[in-house]
């Protein structure tokens, strides 16, 4: 789409200069993209000075702030490839995760200090904290030359959420964060005028850009939380400081839960939703509230946007996550274009991932010959052409030769009044070779057994569809965005 792009903070301050780009809800600092510029060339001169060139990696371990989007900023200007750590995992786990990639230094807030530590040890590289070493460099201010990168080559890695197993270092370029701020910006009509609140981790994709660095992009201001703190946020929505925000179906199933999840204004809020699959149920509470949760699909290997629900049919096609966006073609694989069908989602478009740093072989797997991204995901095209996501191919069981999709039971289960959430996996059966096992998470005070989850079921789907097995659970293994692992629920069964 472009061979080179401009520094994007330097650019920004040279438009917009005075606008506010965050408040830091940690500090309570405001910043304005001078502000960013200035602090993104110092910390530029710092990496410098501690010897960082272009192409290395800059593992950063630290919960949401400004001074995260100002080192990434840095790293654009420098050609550094900035590799943000989970601080969810433990670091024997972290260590395995980053060896692949490498790193030749870590930043890190306090809090991570005992982690980044270990990290800093096993891989023998630097470390830099940001109360101190980083503060300093911004206070010392500096700039350094900036360094051409093409606009298709690693600018950050992100690692994918781990769902399916070991997460992946999926390479992101300057390029796919503007396919992706057109994306989303035609999808949700985001504007300069626009004010988002942060808070889903910026070490995956959805923490990143959607929607603040789209929104930084387009000269709009975010306000970062640390981390998702429901209350904080119903304060700022309370006082009319958010416009739009993006959440995953944990934390809107989170504020359903809140005692005065009624007490906002959700009709001037722009509510976007992904990552999961969203239980029809909290669409349906939240547009009683007056909110339209718009579902859309992302990847970390898109950039993420790439399907979103338009307002207009939201409630017409509740289910959907709407078409694909301007700048992302996608086909289903076996359905002849423009047919009613289900088939494997491919995508093309500048918005996709070049692949997976240092992983050639990942790589070529992940695409087809012609050069689409096999998406691992069946998604289903109705016949005005609106997208549903069926299932992950790789969660698609087979029971006495029948395709079983889990997402589709999980959606009858959560029907249910007394379910807060589902999950279906398949387990061994001697007879059909496979069969459901379900985990339901029941509604705070409600009583449920596993007879009525199967009555239930029985009432409602195809006899080989119904779980055998029914647990009941507080809670299931989840991703740092809350999403269900599925593998690690599977070792619960035995
Ligand atoms: P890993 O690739 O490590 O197993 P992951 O696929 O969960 O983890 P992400 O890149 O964060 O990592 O998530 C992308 C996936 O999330 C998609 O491929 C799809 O399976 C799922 N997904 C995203 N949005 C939706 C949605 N609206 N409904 C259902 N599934 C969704
Ligand atoms: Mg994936």
């Amino acid at each position: 789409m472009f061979d080179t792009i401009p520094d994007m903070a330097s650019k920004r301050a040279e438009i917009s200069p005075d606008a506010t780009a965050f408040v830091d809800a940690g500090s309570g600092r405001e910043w304005h993209f001078s502000d960013i510029n200035m602090a993104a060339n110092a910390i530029a001169a710092g990496l410098r000075r501690a010897g960082l060139q272009q192409g290395d990696r800059l593992a950063i371990l630290c919960l949401n702030r400004v001074e995260f989007f100002i080192t990434l900023f840095a790293c654009q200007k420098t050609g550094i490839i900035l590799c943000p750590l989970n601080w969810r995992q433990p670091a024997p786990e972290l260590v395995e995760t980053l060896a692949p990639v490498g790193a030749r230094a870590i930043i890190h807030d306090a809090a991570q200090a005992g982690l980044a530590g270990d990290v800093a040890r096993a891989f023998r590289i630097p470390e830099f904290a940001m109360e101190t070493d980083i503060a300093g460099w911004i206070e010392a201010g500096g700039t350094v030359p900036v360094t051409a990168v093409a606009a298709d080559q690693p600018w950050y890695l992100l690692f994918t959420s781990g769902t399916t197993g070991r997460p992946k270092a999926v390479i992101q370029t300057a390029q796919m964060a503007w396919a992706n701020a057109v994306n989303i910006s035609q999808a949700t009509r985001m504007t300069a005028e626009d004010r988002s609140v942060n808070f889903l981790p910026l070490f995956h994709t959805a923490g990143i850009n959607l929607y603040t660095l789209p929104l930084y992009l387009l000269g709009g201001s975010s306000t970062v939380l640390p981390k998702f703190e429901p209350g904080q946020i119903f304060d700022l929505l309370r006082q009319g400081k958010v416009t739009q925000f993006f959440g995953v179906p944990a934390i809107y199933q989170a504020f359903s839960l809140l005692p005065d999840v009624g007490e906002i204004n959700w009709s001037a809020i722009r509510c976007g939703c992904g990552g999961a699959p969203l239980p029809e149920p909290l669409i349906r509470l939240f547009s009683g509230l007056g909110a339209k949760v718009l579902n859309g699909m992302g990847m970390t290997e898109t950039g993420p946007t790439v399907f979103l629900m338009d307002p207009k049919n939201a409630e017409r096609k509740i289910g959907s996550v709407g078409r694909a966006q301007m700048l992302t073609e996608m086909r289903l694989d076996g359905v002849a274009a423009g047919e009613a069908g289900a088939g494997e989602i491919q995508l093309r478009g500048p918005n996709i991932t070049p692949g997976y740093y240092l992983n050639e072989r990942a790589t070529r797997d992940a695409f087809t010959e012609d050069g689409w991204l096999r998406t691992g995901d069946v998604g289903r095209r109705d016949e005005d052409g609106y997208i549903f996501i069926v299932d992950r191919i790789k969660d698609m069981y087979i029971s006495g030769g029948e395709n079983v999709y889990p997402a589709e039971v999980e959606r009858v289960l959560n029907e249910h009044q007394d379910v807060l959430e589902a999950a279906v996996i398949s387990m061994p059966d001697t007879k059909w070779g496979e069969v459901g096992a379900a985990f339901i998470i029941a509604r705070p005070g409600a009583s449920l057994n596993p007879e009525e989850i199967r009555r239930w079921s029985r009432e409602r789907m195809a006899a080989y569809k119904v779980p055998v097995k029914v647990t009941l659970v507080e809670d299931f293994p989840r991703t740092a965005a809350g999403k269900v692992r599925k593998p690690e629920l599977r070792s619960l069964l035995s």
